[in-house]
């Protein structure tokens, strides 16, 4: 843009899978482009060893830890994200499974589009540009994975997963493997299993090392450690004259000062806390056009996450990558093998016995009853040196639905009940699957303290609260991601997700975005 018009054509915020995607796409087709994102640029090397470094870990602003990871605690749900530049894939385990037929075919975007058919062609551009490629090595938590898979009859069943990583020579470093020499140097996997703690060796495909790498090459602008706050438009309502963004620092909270900037579009990106959060405070200001729907059908996968601590200590369940394999249980549902790196041990802190029960009062008695049955092998697991190296997480996910909202609250967003059913800590047939696991490994299920003790599932896949819908009574986007109500904006990321993929989402979420991105231009 020249002249007094605003100063970039769109303006992204955030930089995760839908933000980094989105600036590539539009970087090519010629646009002027600016990422905003709130979390920090990191270097390989400057990643935790561990996660026992809180303060390199967790993104906790208030006590002036920056690091990438994120816990948000709601009343119907808590939610762990990334945030940084790449934003989720600093902290994600890689995993990019595609969703069953039922994904393409249910939720509020049902009937809208043939989406298996329009989807396919961006699944495997988004494959190729994260890189996805089987896992060739299988470890000790794999390898019980798969004694699980073949004591329920699915052994067939059990595969390595497909993953965003390079498994090249270890500690070689090469020229850019995948984008015929234009991205940066890598280097072979070590399958040391830190992946979730940051990549310190080269080999995970990060977006820095892929879509915002060759998006920053065409001229892409970032700008780091600043949170947007405010989106309004300039001159019309709706957006036609374009819109200025304020933004401030946010790792110094104190004495941060406001900026703006202006751009013909805006690209929601922020993932669903971003997003959602930011939509709902401009729809009482700014916004008022957005739809009613904002924040609305937040859907999980129906997670549950449970720790497998084993007494055997020849075994060492922190080798591998993050996550190595997966099986489905039953139709609905898949279950993965995931590790911390040697060293991890901070899940234990938060780890108590499997604990079922009607209310909060009868889990908090069967829970120390559970302790004080075995004082000495429970101490034992919570003084264990290496945690990681004794212990595996089962991801559990299923494709039924289920839903909350997002509201606005006092301080950050609130969580209400949607009709049918919320999503529930406690699904027998995870508990059932931690039991044999247990049993197989020799050893004790764990599940997260909030889950056991309030009954609040946690989810590492938050998705929806901006859905697609054919009107803005339905939905707050259109089949194109183009905001209801506004000229030129558009929502990008997991909030767009409009049925549950009963997978991990972030190829669905590259792949939705590398659709939608090809059909954005400025009018
Ligand atoms: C521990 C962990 C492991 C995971 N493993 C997997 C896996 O193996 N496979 C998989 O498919 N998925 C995995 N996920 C989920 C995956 O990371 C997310 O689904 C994905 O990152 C969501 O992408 P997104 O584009 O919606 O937003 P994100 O990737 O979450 O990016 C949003 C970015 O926007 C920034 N932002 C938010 N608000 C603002 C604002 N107001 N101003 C500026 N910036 C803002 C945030 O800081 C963040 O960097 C995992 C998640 C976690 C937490
Ligand atoms: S296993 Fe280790 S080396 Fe391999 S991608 Fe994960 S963190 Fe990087």
């Amino acid at each position: 843009m020249s002249g007094t018009g605003p100063t970039y054509d769109f303006i992204i915020v955030g930089s995760g899978f839908g933000g980094s995607v989105s600036a590539l796409r539009l970087a090519e087709k010629g646009y002027r482009v600016l990422v905003i994102e709130k979390g920090k640029e990191w270097k390989p090397e400057k990643f935790p060893r561990t996660n026992w470094n809180l303060r390199k870990w967790l993104w906790l602003p208030g006590m002036r830890f920056f690091g990438f990871f994120k816990m948000t605690f709601l009343r119907h749900v808590g939610v762990l994200s990334g945030v940084g530049v790449g934003g989720g894939s600093l902290v994600y385990a890689n995993t990019l499974p595609r969703p069953k037929s039922t994904f393409f075919n249910s939720g509020n975007w049902k009937g809208i589009a043939d989406w298996k058919e329009e989807l396919e062609p961006h699944y495997r551009r988004a494959e190729k540009m994260l890189g996805a490629t089987e896992n060739p090595e299988l470890y000790d938590a794999d390898l019980a994975l798969e004694k699980l898979a073949g004591f329920r009859g699915k052994d067939r069943e059990f595969e390595p997963t497909r993953v965003a990583v390079f498994f090249g020579t270890p500690e070689e470093e090469v020229p850019d493997p995948y984008f015929e020499g234009s991205g940066p140097p890598r280097e072979g996997c070590r399958f040391c299993g830190s992946c979730m703690t940051g990549c310190r060796y080269n080999a995970k495909n990060t977006l820095d090392k892929n879509y915002l790498y060759l998006a920053r090459k065409k001229g892409v602008e970032l700008i780091s450690e600043a949170r947007v706050r405010r989106i309004r438009p300039l001159g019309r309502k709706d957006g036609a004259d374009g819109y200025e963004v304020r933004f401030r620092k946010s790792t110094n909270i104190l004495f941060a000062s406001t900026r703006k900037v202006t751009a013909r579009g805006i690209v929601l990106a922020g993932g669903v806390l971003g997003t959602v959060r930011l939509m709902l405070n401009m729809k009482t200001h700014h916004l008022s056009r957005l739809s009613d729907r904002v924040g609305d059908h937040i859907r999980t996968n129906n997670e549950s996450l449970m720790l497998v601590h084993s007494g055997d200590k020849t075994k060492d369940f922190s080798k591998g990558i993050a996550i190595g394999s997966i099986f489905p249980p039953d139709g609905d549902t898949h279950l993965e093998a995931v590790r911390y790196g040697s060293g991890s041990g901070f899940w234990k802190t938060m780890g108590v016995p499997v604990t079922y029960g009607k209310n909060i009062g009868q889990r908090i008695i069967r829970m120390i009853g559970h302790l004080l049955r075995q004082p000495w092998s429970w101490l034992k697991i919570y003084f264990t040196r290496d945690f990681a190296k004794q212990s595996m997480i089962l991801l559990f996910m299923q494709h039924l639905d289920s839903h909350v909202k997002f509201r606005k609250g006092l301080f950050n967003l609130r969580s209400g009940i949607m009709d049918g059913p919320p999503p529930s800590a406690f699904m027998p047939l995870a508990g059932k699957l931690g039991t044999q696991t247990s049993e197989l490994v020799k050893g004790k299920p764990f599940v997260m303290l909030t889950e056991a003790l309030t009954g609040i599932p946690t989810t590492a896949h938050i998705l929806g609260g901006c859905v697609i819908g054919r009107n803005a009574d339905e939905g707050v986007i259109d089949k194109d991601h183009k905001v209801f109500g506004y000229r030129n904006m558009y929502v990008c990321d997991g909030s767009a997700i409009s049925a549950n993929p009963g997978v991990n989402p972030a190829l669905t979420i590259t792949a939705m975005t590398e659709r939608a991105a090809g059909n954005i231009y400025l009018s």
